[in-house]
């Protein structure tokens, strides 16, 4: 009888291999590699489309309304955002937020930073073109007070309990606003662009970089066309992409 069909031949072979088996398991088990404990965590943007509900913001000659192309362009983005990056909107309806709920939601979310939309056109006299606000206590010569209800100056002898958060966050939040301005104007037209410092209360309170984008003003006539035209909303959109893009490349 060949000596693999004797019953003992077998018995002890197997005996063996599960002797085997229990000496070579703990090994393979510890050879293993180990799965990273959290995937990589993607960045955090809360985008705050401005006014909304009774606050409608400026109207313009064909009767847009302010609230609804702060609101398309925020969706816009948070579309164009969810592949890459944690988006939060502020207000995702129609319906009113005050001025310190939106910032409590950028800071509540830890967000990396924080854009506060509007097209209103009641900030500048004559206002056209693309403006982006970071906060100083001071605002700039070119500022006047206003009427936007989103928008109005910090109270200066008002002392908030926000205030001096955004202070530390004065460059980086000047840094972001080059960084979407440069990109925008690649894909947009717009007449006139520039950067200026104020004492805005929507910014004050945030603990990130943040700034206010005022992308056109539907008071103007050429301007609310602008705003209305869903091709260049999209070329607007991947402005701010590629900004968002390039500041987080400048200050990781
Ligand atoms: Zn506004």
């Amino acid at each position: 009888m060949p000596a693999c069909y004797n019953p003992f031949f077998i018995k002890r072979h197997c005996v063996l291999i599960i002797i085997g088996i229990i000496l070579i398991c703990p090994v393979t088990l510890q050879a293993t590699p180990e799965k990273p404990i959290l995937a990589k965590q993607k960045k955090t943007i809360v985008i705050d489309p401005g006014h909304g509900g009774h606050d409608e913001g400026a109207l313009g000659p064909e009767e847009t309304v302010e609230k609804n192309v702060t609101l398309d362009l925020a969706r816009m983005l948070a579309t164009e955002f969810e592949n890459t990056y944690r988006v939060i909107l502020t207000r995702t309806d129609d319906y009113f937020l005050n001025i310190p709920s939106r910032t409590s939601t950028a800071n509540h979310e830890k967000a990396d930073l924080f854009i506060s939309i509007h097209a209103g056109g009641s900030f500048l006299h004559q206002a056209s073109g693309i403006t982006l606000y970071f906060f100083k206590e001071i605002a700039e010569p070119a500022l006047t007070p206003h009427t936007d209800p989103s928008k109005p100056f910090k109270r200066i002898n008002n002392l908030s309990a926000w205030s001096n958060i955004q202070n530390p966050h004065q460059t980086t939040s000047k840094i972001l606003a080059k960084s979407l301005l440069n990109r925008i104007n690649e894909q947009t037209i717009f007449k006139k662009s520039e950067i200026l410092g104020a004492p805005l209360m929507v910014l004050e309170g945030a603990d990130m970089p943040a700034v206010c984008l005022e992308i056109g003003y539907i008071t103007h006539p050429d301007e609310e066309k602008t705003l209305t035209d869903i091709s260049v909303l999209s070329n607007i959109v991947q402005g701010i992409r590629n900004g968002i893009d390039d500041f987080f490349e400048k200050v990781r």
